[in-house]
């Protein structure tokens, strides 16, 4: 059942999106953070003994996926992804500006929630803040306000298991995502920096295949390299010329070039996110200015 276990903490392997990995914290407050592994398993352990709390690391489909299952427990979010989950408006919108969105994208995702995730508007329990420690019993988790990826997400430090879990800080070779509206490249990058500093042996992650790592900042470092790296691959491409943003978007710096839609996805629309929020980074340390919407590179 448990892919990893340490004092009363329990690591839960989900399978690929929509699930994600799911921390279960068998204590005398039975809790599950982000319960998105499995459906027969979580019904299991529900059945065992009742889930009392449920905690988000954020507002993401594929982190909340079976919050259903637990109607009566108790939902702790941060504030600024707690919207999410009050409105399903909210929900939808998070991902592009309004604008950007049309019809048939925001009917799949309404689909996605009404008929999978089974979405109800819901008011969370507890807001949780940067730095509380929650205490469940005989395991004290420290919470860690790590934006960036979205703006209100969590990472959870166990302080006496010595172990961090991530959540969608995931560390996969990919590099981090950063393409929602609230996403920032700038917290992504200090987020990673304070995750770093921490002592720890052993980083859990969302996703994928092992989500369990040793507890070494070079995991971090690699992951957080993956951000300069586009960024320098960006200002290569703009170097042989001024570049339109759909210009930089077909380049295909992230997901090389593909505009396959794999799921609700069409990650044409990820990567022009993504490549807009390098360009304005870019712009805020002056390296790249705009003009009759292109993007040029200073001293050009
Ligand atoms: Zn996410
Ligand atoms: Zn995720």
């Amino acid at each position: 059942m448990f892919d990893f276990e340490k004092g009363r903490l329990r690591f839960i392997r989900g399978g690929k999106y929509p699930q994600s990995n799911s921390v279960l914290i068998d204590d005398n407050i039975r809790t599950i953070i982000d319960p998105a592994c499995n459906e027969e398993k979580l019904l299991s352990i529900h059945r065992e003994r009742p889930v009392e709390v449920v905690i988000n690391s954020h507002g993401h489909e594929d982190h909340i996926l079976y919050n259903w299952l637990f109607p009566d427990a108790q939902l702790w979010v941060h504030e600024l992804d707690a919207g999410v989950f009050r409105d399903l408006d909210a929900f939808i919108h998070q991902f592009f500006p309004r604008e950007e969105m049309d019809e048939k994208t925001k009917a799949t995702w309404h689909q996605l929630l009404t008929e999978v995730l089974r979405y109800r508007p819901k008011e969370p329990d507890r807001l949780l803040e940067d730095e509380e420690i929650l205490d469940f019993g005989h395991t004290r988790v420290q919470v860690l306000h790590t934006p960036g990826h979205t703006a209100g997400h969590l990472s959870f430090h166990f302080l006496d298991e010595r172990l961090i879990f991530l959540a969608d800080l995931d560390l996969v070779k990919f590099g981090p995502y950063y393409g929602d509206n609230a996403s920032s490249i700038d917290s992504t990058i200090t987020s990673l920096q304070r995750l770093a500093k921490i002592d720890a042996d052993v980083y859990l992650v969302s996703h994928g295949k092992k989500g369990i790592l040793d507890g070494d900042p070079a995991h971090i470092q690699r992951y957080l390299d993956v951000i300069y790296q586009r960024e320098e691959k960006l200002l290569a491409f703009m170097a042989s010329g001024p570049k339109t943003l759909q210009e930089i978007t077909a380049r295909g710096i992230i997901y090389g070039g593909h505009k396959l839609a794999d799921g609700a996805w069409d990650l044409s629309i990820s990567e022009r996110s993504m490549m807009r929020k390098h360009l304005e980074r870019l712009q805020r340390t002056g390296r790249v200015t705009t003009e009759n919407g292109t993007y040029i590179l200073s001293g050009q």
